[in-house]
């Protein structure tokens, strides 16, 4: 064993302590070792900056090795799932966590990266591969944008199944999203910029699919881009990026139609923003468009008739059933502040319409269906949203960090909780670890009555004008005790909670909520006529993205975000949950995005919510190997002869034969009710290396 492996794993540290565990953190950031284990949990800092550990002689070194044999890398992570389905043929996780900035996209990128250059090749796989490869810059101009902190930020959760062969060739793949930050279209915060799309378009298009689009490439142009302040990221070149996701779209598969649409909708977003209003002259109820000619542009864009999308922009139709209960259709017109928000409303929505519907797409060009046989496992891969606290937090920040709080919840579960709870099972000599559970925090965010969930729901669906004040009413009403809420009404003193909003005492820290909004968003209502206009395109795919469905008929409420949002959440959890995960843990060495800075406070704080200390002292006086009796004796009875063929005594007895002719001492392995455990990975790795003598 060289000292370099010995000090890589903090479940080797003489030590086990907060700040040795800092220490050796960052002893390894200097030295560019970005890389740390818990056993087979990877911790990885940020760097930011270019470190020369990606090169195809590092995907060689590493193919195929143990998790021990070399210095630690994600390479290790993607290579032990990818020999775990292969070898042991059972689907396989890769959840990856960590705030906004840790690196989680960029991990995801590197596992996709490794796992198609060590899986096989042949024409066919290799056109997969690129596919499911060039899928990701496709994504990323859509799905992120620039934040105050990461100047890629994913907008929206992630996850992604890599579908493999009996002969763990990858044949395709499947793409799941989670709830896209969609106001950042409309409204993107100061110095942030809204999806990247929107400026590689303006400033990469040539001037003919600029024209074709009525653009200028002008960025200050354009209302929605304009009001943050902020259109350029340094290092991003809008022009290079447009160039390669046109490269993309067509080594994916996306037809010319579809490309098209693409980018229609996405000029069309730009003209809605510039839509101006004022009163009409005679009727101050009544909003009017200023610049109706720029109508005619977004109709033309969308394929729908100028004068319906008018009429969609500033009337609402209602049903108007008189005496007779004769349906009759009428149009009311809408007022400035309405038709302001229903051209916002248009312009989200399209948006969220067009992203899912470029998500299908890519789908529909990558998945693999199962009925022809050949499909057999998959690796998933979860890149979702980190945990974020900004300045302001709304309805977007409360799900992101939700989010986060759930996988932390699974993350609990799965390395702390029932590793523990196994060994008390099996009767094995353990002494309890605590840890912080964040189960309560979900709870009080998701459970089904009196939770933050529920009684935003209970406000949006009772019958009458609903306000965000009555939601934090209620929230003060039934929550007020909850340990992890905090509002005003509380404690009164709290000066940083005004009076519209309340705080959550997150796993990860302190985040205070501002209610304005939260209705509005968690209903999500788009207003029918929209609806009806879009589904009246001679575009195809603009009428699947806006079917007319019975709900938009019938008026019936929609189940809300929030509501969908929790499912899809359980939905994940399970899907997870049923398959081998593994494990990246990311951590952000400062707020500035700087390479060489280490701020311990920051570092240590990661640490801390994390739960990376808890999980070393499981990790160091746990097992890192179990398995069923009758399993391990089937694997290991050819070292032994008194156990083959065939062990007749208790398998404890035959275990322990087999142990102990392998070398073991008696403090190197227990035996369980069920199952033998073994302390050191280096005994498993003697033990197979025997078997394969
Ligand atoms: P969010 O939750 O906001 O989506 P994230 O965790 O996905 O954040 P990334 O986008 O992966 O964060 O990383 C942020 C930036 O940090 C990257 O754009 C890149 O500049 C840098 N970075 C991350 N990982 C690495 C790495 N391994 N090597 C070099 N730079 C990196
Ligand atoms: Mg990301």
């Amino acid at each position: 064993m060289t000292e370099e492996i010995e000090v890589s794993d903090f479940v080797m540290m003489s030590d086990i302590s907060e700040q040795s565990m800092l220490d050796l953190l960052k002893e390894r950031f200097g030295k560019d070792k970005i890389y740390t284990l818990i056993r087979d949990v990877v911790v990885s800092v940020n760097p930011y900056k270019k470190i020369d550990i990606y090169s195809k002689r590092d995907i060689d070194r590493y193919k195929g090795k143990n998790i021990y044999e070399l210095p630690p890398h994600i390479y290790t992570v993607a290579d032990t799932a990818f020999l775990n389905l292969r070898d042991q043929e059972q689907d396989q996780c890769i959840i990856i966590s960590g705030e906004s900035g840790a690196g989680k996209t960029e991990a995801s990128k590197l596992i996709m990266e490794y796992i198609a250059a060590v899986s096989g090749s042949s024409l066919e796989v290799d056109k997969v591969k690129s596919k499911l490869l060039e899928s990701n810059p496709v994504l990323e101009a859509f799905g992120n944008a620039k934040t105050t902190r990461n100047d890629n930020s994913s907008r929206f959760g992630k996850y992604m199944d890599l579908q493999f062969d009996f002969l763990g060739n990858p044949i395709g793949g499947m793409i799941t999203t989670y709830l896209l930050e969609k106001s950042r279209v409309v409204n993107p915060a100061k110095d942030e910029r809204t999806f990247h799309i929107f400026y590689h378009l303006l400033g990469g298009a040539d001037k003919s699919l600029l024209d074709k689009l009525h653009l200028t490439g002008n960025f200050e142009d354009y209302e929605y881009l304009k009001k943050s302040n902020c259109t350029t990221v340094t290092d991003l070149n809008d022009k290079t990026q447009f160039n390669s996701i046109l490269k993309a779209l067509d080594c994916i598969g996306f037809k010319k139609e579809e490309q098209d649409t693409l980018f229609n909708c996405i000029a069309a977003i730009l003209h809605i923003g510039n839509l101006k209003y004022n009163k009409d002259e005679n009727d101050d109820d009544k909003a009017v468009i200023e610049n109706p000619e720029l109508c005619g542009i977004i109709s033309e864009l969308l394929n729908v008739q100028t004068d319906d999308l008018i009429s969609a922009l500033t009337y609402r139709t209602v049903i108007d059933k008189n005496k007779n209960s004769d349906q009759k259709n009428i149009k009311v017109p809408l007022n400035l502040e309405k038709a302001l928000s229903c051209q916002d409303t248009l312009a989200k929505t399209l948006y969220e319409k067009l992203f899912s519907w470029l998500v299908g797409c890519i789908n529909n060009n990558i998945f693999h269906g199962k009925n022809d046989g050949t499909h057999k496992y998959v690796i998933g891969v979860l890149d979702i949203y980190g945990f974020e606290i900004f300045k302001t937090n709304g309805f977007e920040q409360f799900t992101i960090n939700y989010c986060n709080e759930k996988l932390q919840q699974l993350f609990i579960e799965l390395t702390l909780k029932s590793e523990q709870e196994e060994y008390n099972n099996e009767g094995i000599k353990w002494e309890n670890i605590d840890y912080f559970n964040n189960q309560i925090i979900c709870d009080l965010i998701e459970s089904k009555t009196n939770s933050v969930i529920a009684l935003l729901n209970e406000e949006c669906i009772r019958p009458g004008v609903k306000s965000d004040m009555a939601f934090l009413e209620k929230l003060n009403n039934n929550v007020i005790n909850h340990p992890h809420y905090d509002s005003r009404e509380k404690t009164r003193s709290s000066k940083d909670i005004d009076i519209n909003m309340f705080k959550i005492k997150h796993y990860a820290g302190d985040v205070i909520y501002t209610v304005d909004g939260f209705i509005e968003k968690n209903m999500d209502l788009l207003y029918n006529d929209i609806s009806f206009v879009l589904n009246s395109s001679s575009n195809p795919s603009l009428r699947e993205m806006f079917p007319q469905n019975i709900d938009n008929i019938s008026m019936k409420i929609p189940e809300t975000i929030g509501t969908q949002f929790k499912n899809s959440m359980g939905q994940l959890i399970k899907n997870l949950t049923s398959k081998n995960p593994h494990y990246i843990r990311c951590i952000k060495p400062n707020n500035n995005k700087q390479s060489g800075v280490f701020d311990d406070e920051l570092c240590l704080h990661q640490c801390r919510y994390l739960g990376l200390l808890e999980n070393v002292r499981v990790r160091r006086a746990g097992y890192c190997y179990r398995k069923e009796f009758s399993k391990f004796i089937e694997r290991f009875k050819l070292l032994t002869p008194q156990t083959w063929p065939n062990w007749r005594g208790e398998p404890q007895e035959g275990i322990k034969i087999i142990l102990k002719a392998a070398g073991f001492a008696d403090d190197d392995y227990c035996i369980g009710k069920t199952k033998v455990f073994i302390k050191k990975p280096q005994m498993v790795f003697h033990l197979e290396n025997m078997r394969n003598d």
